[in-house]
């Protein structure tokens, strides 16, 4: 009998990514589930990937981290999920049994399929269908009345905004201030809200995305650096103290500089965005603030509380999916996500 085949969108290479067929997977361990994913959609780690700057990378992986879709198939040891279950799949996959697993460090689990691995290292998500190690620990069930559309970002990008905030100490009375309003400091700023501070600032070069923010009562102060100067108004605004808690969600050229020179002194500054390039701690200029740096990557572990708050209304991702497509017009999203044109914030990718 033939192999059977499906569509894929592969890392072949820096620069390179290539829509191909590719055998359908299996189940190779009893933990396994083959997922026929529903929906799909592409992140900016895949675009860090295409440029080589993830060197975990494996060429000739199929990409893709954030995704849902049905449960096809599951392996033996497998009692969480059955088969024709829609769920959401987390960007990480972890073991649940090993040092760092116990105490809810998921991304640095020491299983040689541990952490990231989905759309990096192992085949993920950009496809027909795909195998989730560990299924009972990646795999969260979407309630009835929540669409994949709603629950599509559950695995990562709401779960590094959820992962962000809880690091961030946010207290009733703080002034949050959030770098970026992309797809990740707008999952940020939604997930800092949940906590209920007096007041959250945005700021964001992109004057749309920072009105998005506010419409969308993300954010009840937005600033542009590009018109602004941010570290004196957000002085101005906290009687020159400083945001209580910063967290940076932009990863561009000087937003690190920014994020601890906003900080009040003995202020929480966590690090969500991931870098192209080493950042500069200039020790000399920030002694005596006393600040505490908490670095990414997410540890995507409370993907069940996530999931709950998107059922009851509290997660709303709605306005992050600018765009619609296909698998097979996967590569053109690619080209628009990339190149953020036409107003992109994300795609919600359908696989038919
Ligand atoms: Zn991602
Ligand atoms: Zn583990």
């Amino acid at each position: 009998m033939s192999e059977q085949l499906m569509t894929a969108a592969v890392y072949q290479g820096k620069g390179n990514i290539v829509l191909e067929k590719r055998p359908v997977p299996r189940l190779l361990h009893p933990q396994d589930a083959i997922i026929k994913v529903t929906l799909t959609t592409i992140c900016s780690s895949d675009i860090h990937i295409k440029h080589g700057a993830v060197p975990k990378a494996v060429p000739g992986t199929i990409l893709g981290h954030e995704f849902v879709g049905i449960v096809e198939k599951i392996g033996a040891g497998v009692k969480g999920v059955r088969p024709g279950d829609r769920v959401a799949v987390n960007v990480e996959t972890f073991c649940g049994e090993c040092y760092f697993c116990k105490r809810g460090y998921v991304n640095n689990c020491t299983d040689e399929h541990g952490g990231w691995a989905l759309g990096c290292r192992i085949d993920g998500g950009q496809s027909e269908y795909v195998r989730i190690p560990f299924a009972d620990n990646g795999l969260t069930k979407i309630p009835d009345l929540v669409t994949d559309e709603a629950a599509l970002f559950t695995g990562d990008l709401l779960s590094t905004g959820y992962w962000g905030a809880a690091l961030a100490e946010i207290k009733p009375a703080d002034t949050v201030a959030v770098l970026g309003a992309g797809p990740t400091g707008l999952c940020t700023l939604m997930c800092a809200r949940l906590y209920g501070p007096a007041r959250v600032i945005a700021v964001d070069v992109s004057d749309e995305r920072l009105e998005l923010a506010k419409a969308r009562g993300l954010a009840d102060v937005t600033l542009n650096p590009l018109s602004r100067n941010v570290e004196q108004e957000i002085l101005r605004l906290t009687d020159g103290r400083g945001a209580d808690a910063v967290l940076e969600a932009a990863g561009g050229r000087d937003t690190f500089q920014t994020a601890w020179k906003i900080a009040r002194p003995n202020a929480v500054v966590c690090v969500v965005a991931m870098y192209g390039e080493a950042q500069t701690l200039p020790l000399p200029d920030m002694y005596g603030k006393n600040l505490v740096f908490k670095t990414g990557g997410v540890d995507a572990s409370c993907c069940g509380q996530i999931m709950e708050l998107i059922r009851v209304g509290r997660l709303d991702t709605g306005c992050l999916i600018t765009h619609r497509t296909t698998l097979d017009h996967i590569m053109e999203a690619y080209d628009v996500f990339e190149n953020k044109k036409d107003h992109v914030i994300k795609y919600a990718i359908k696989v038919e």
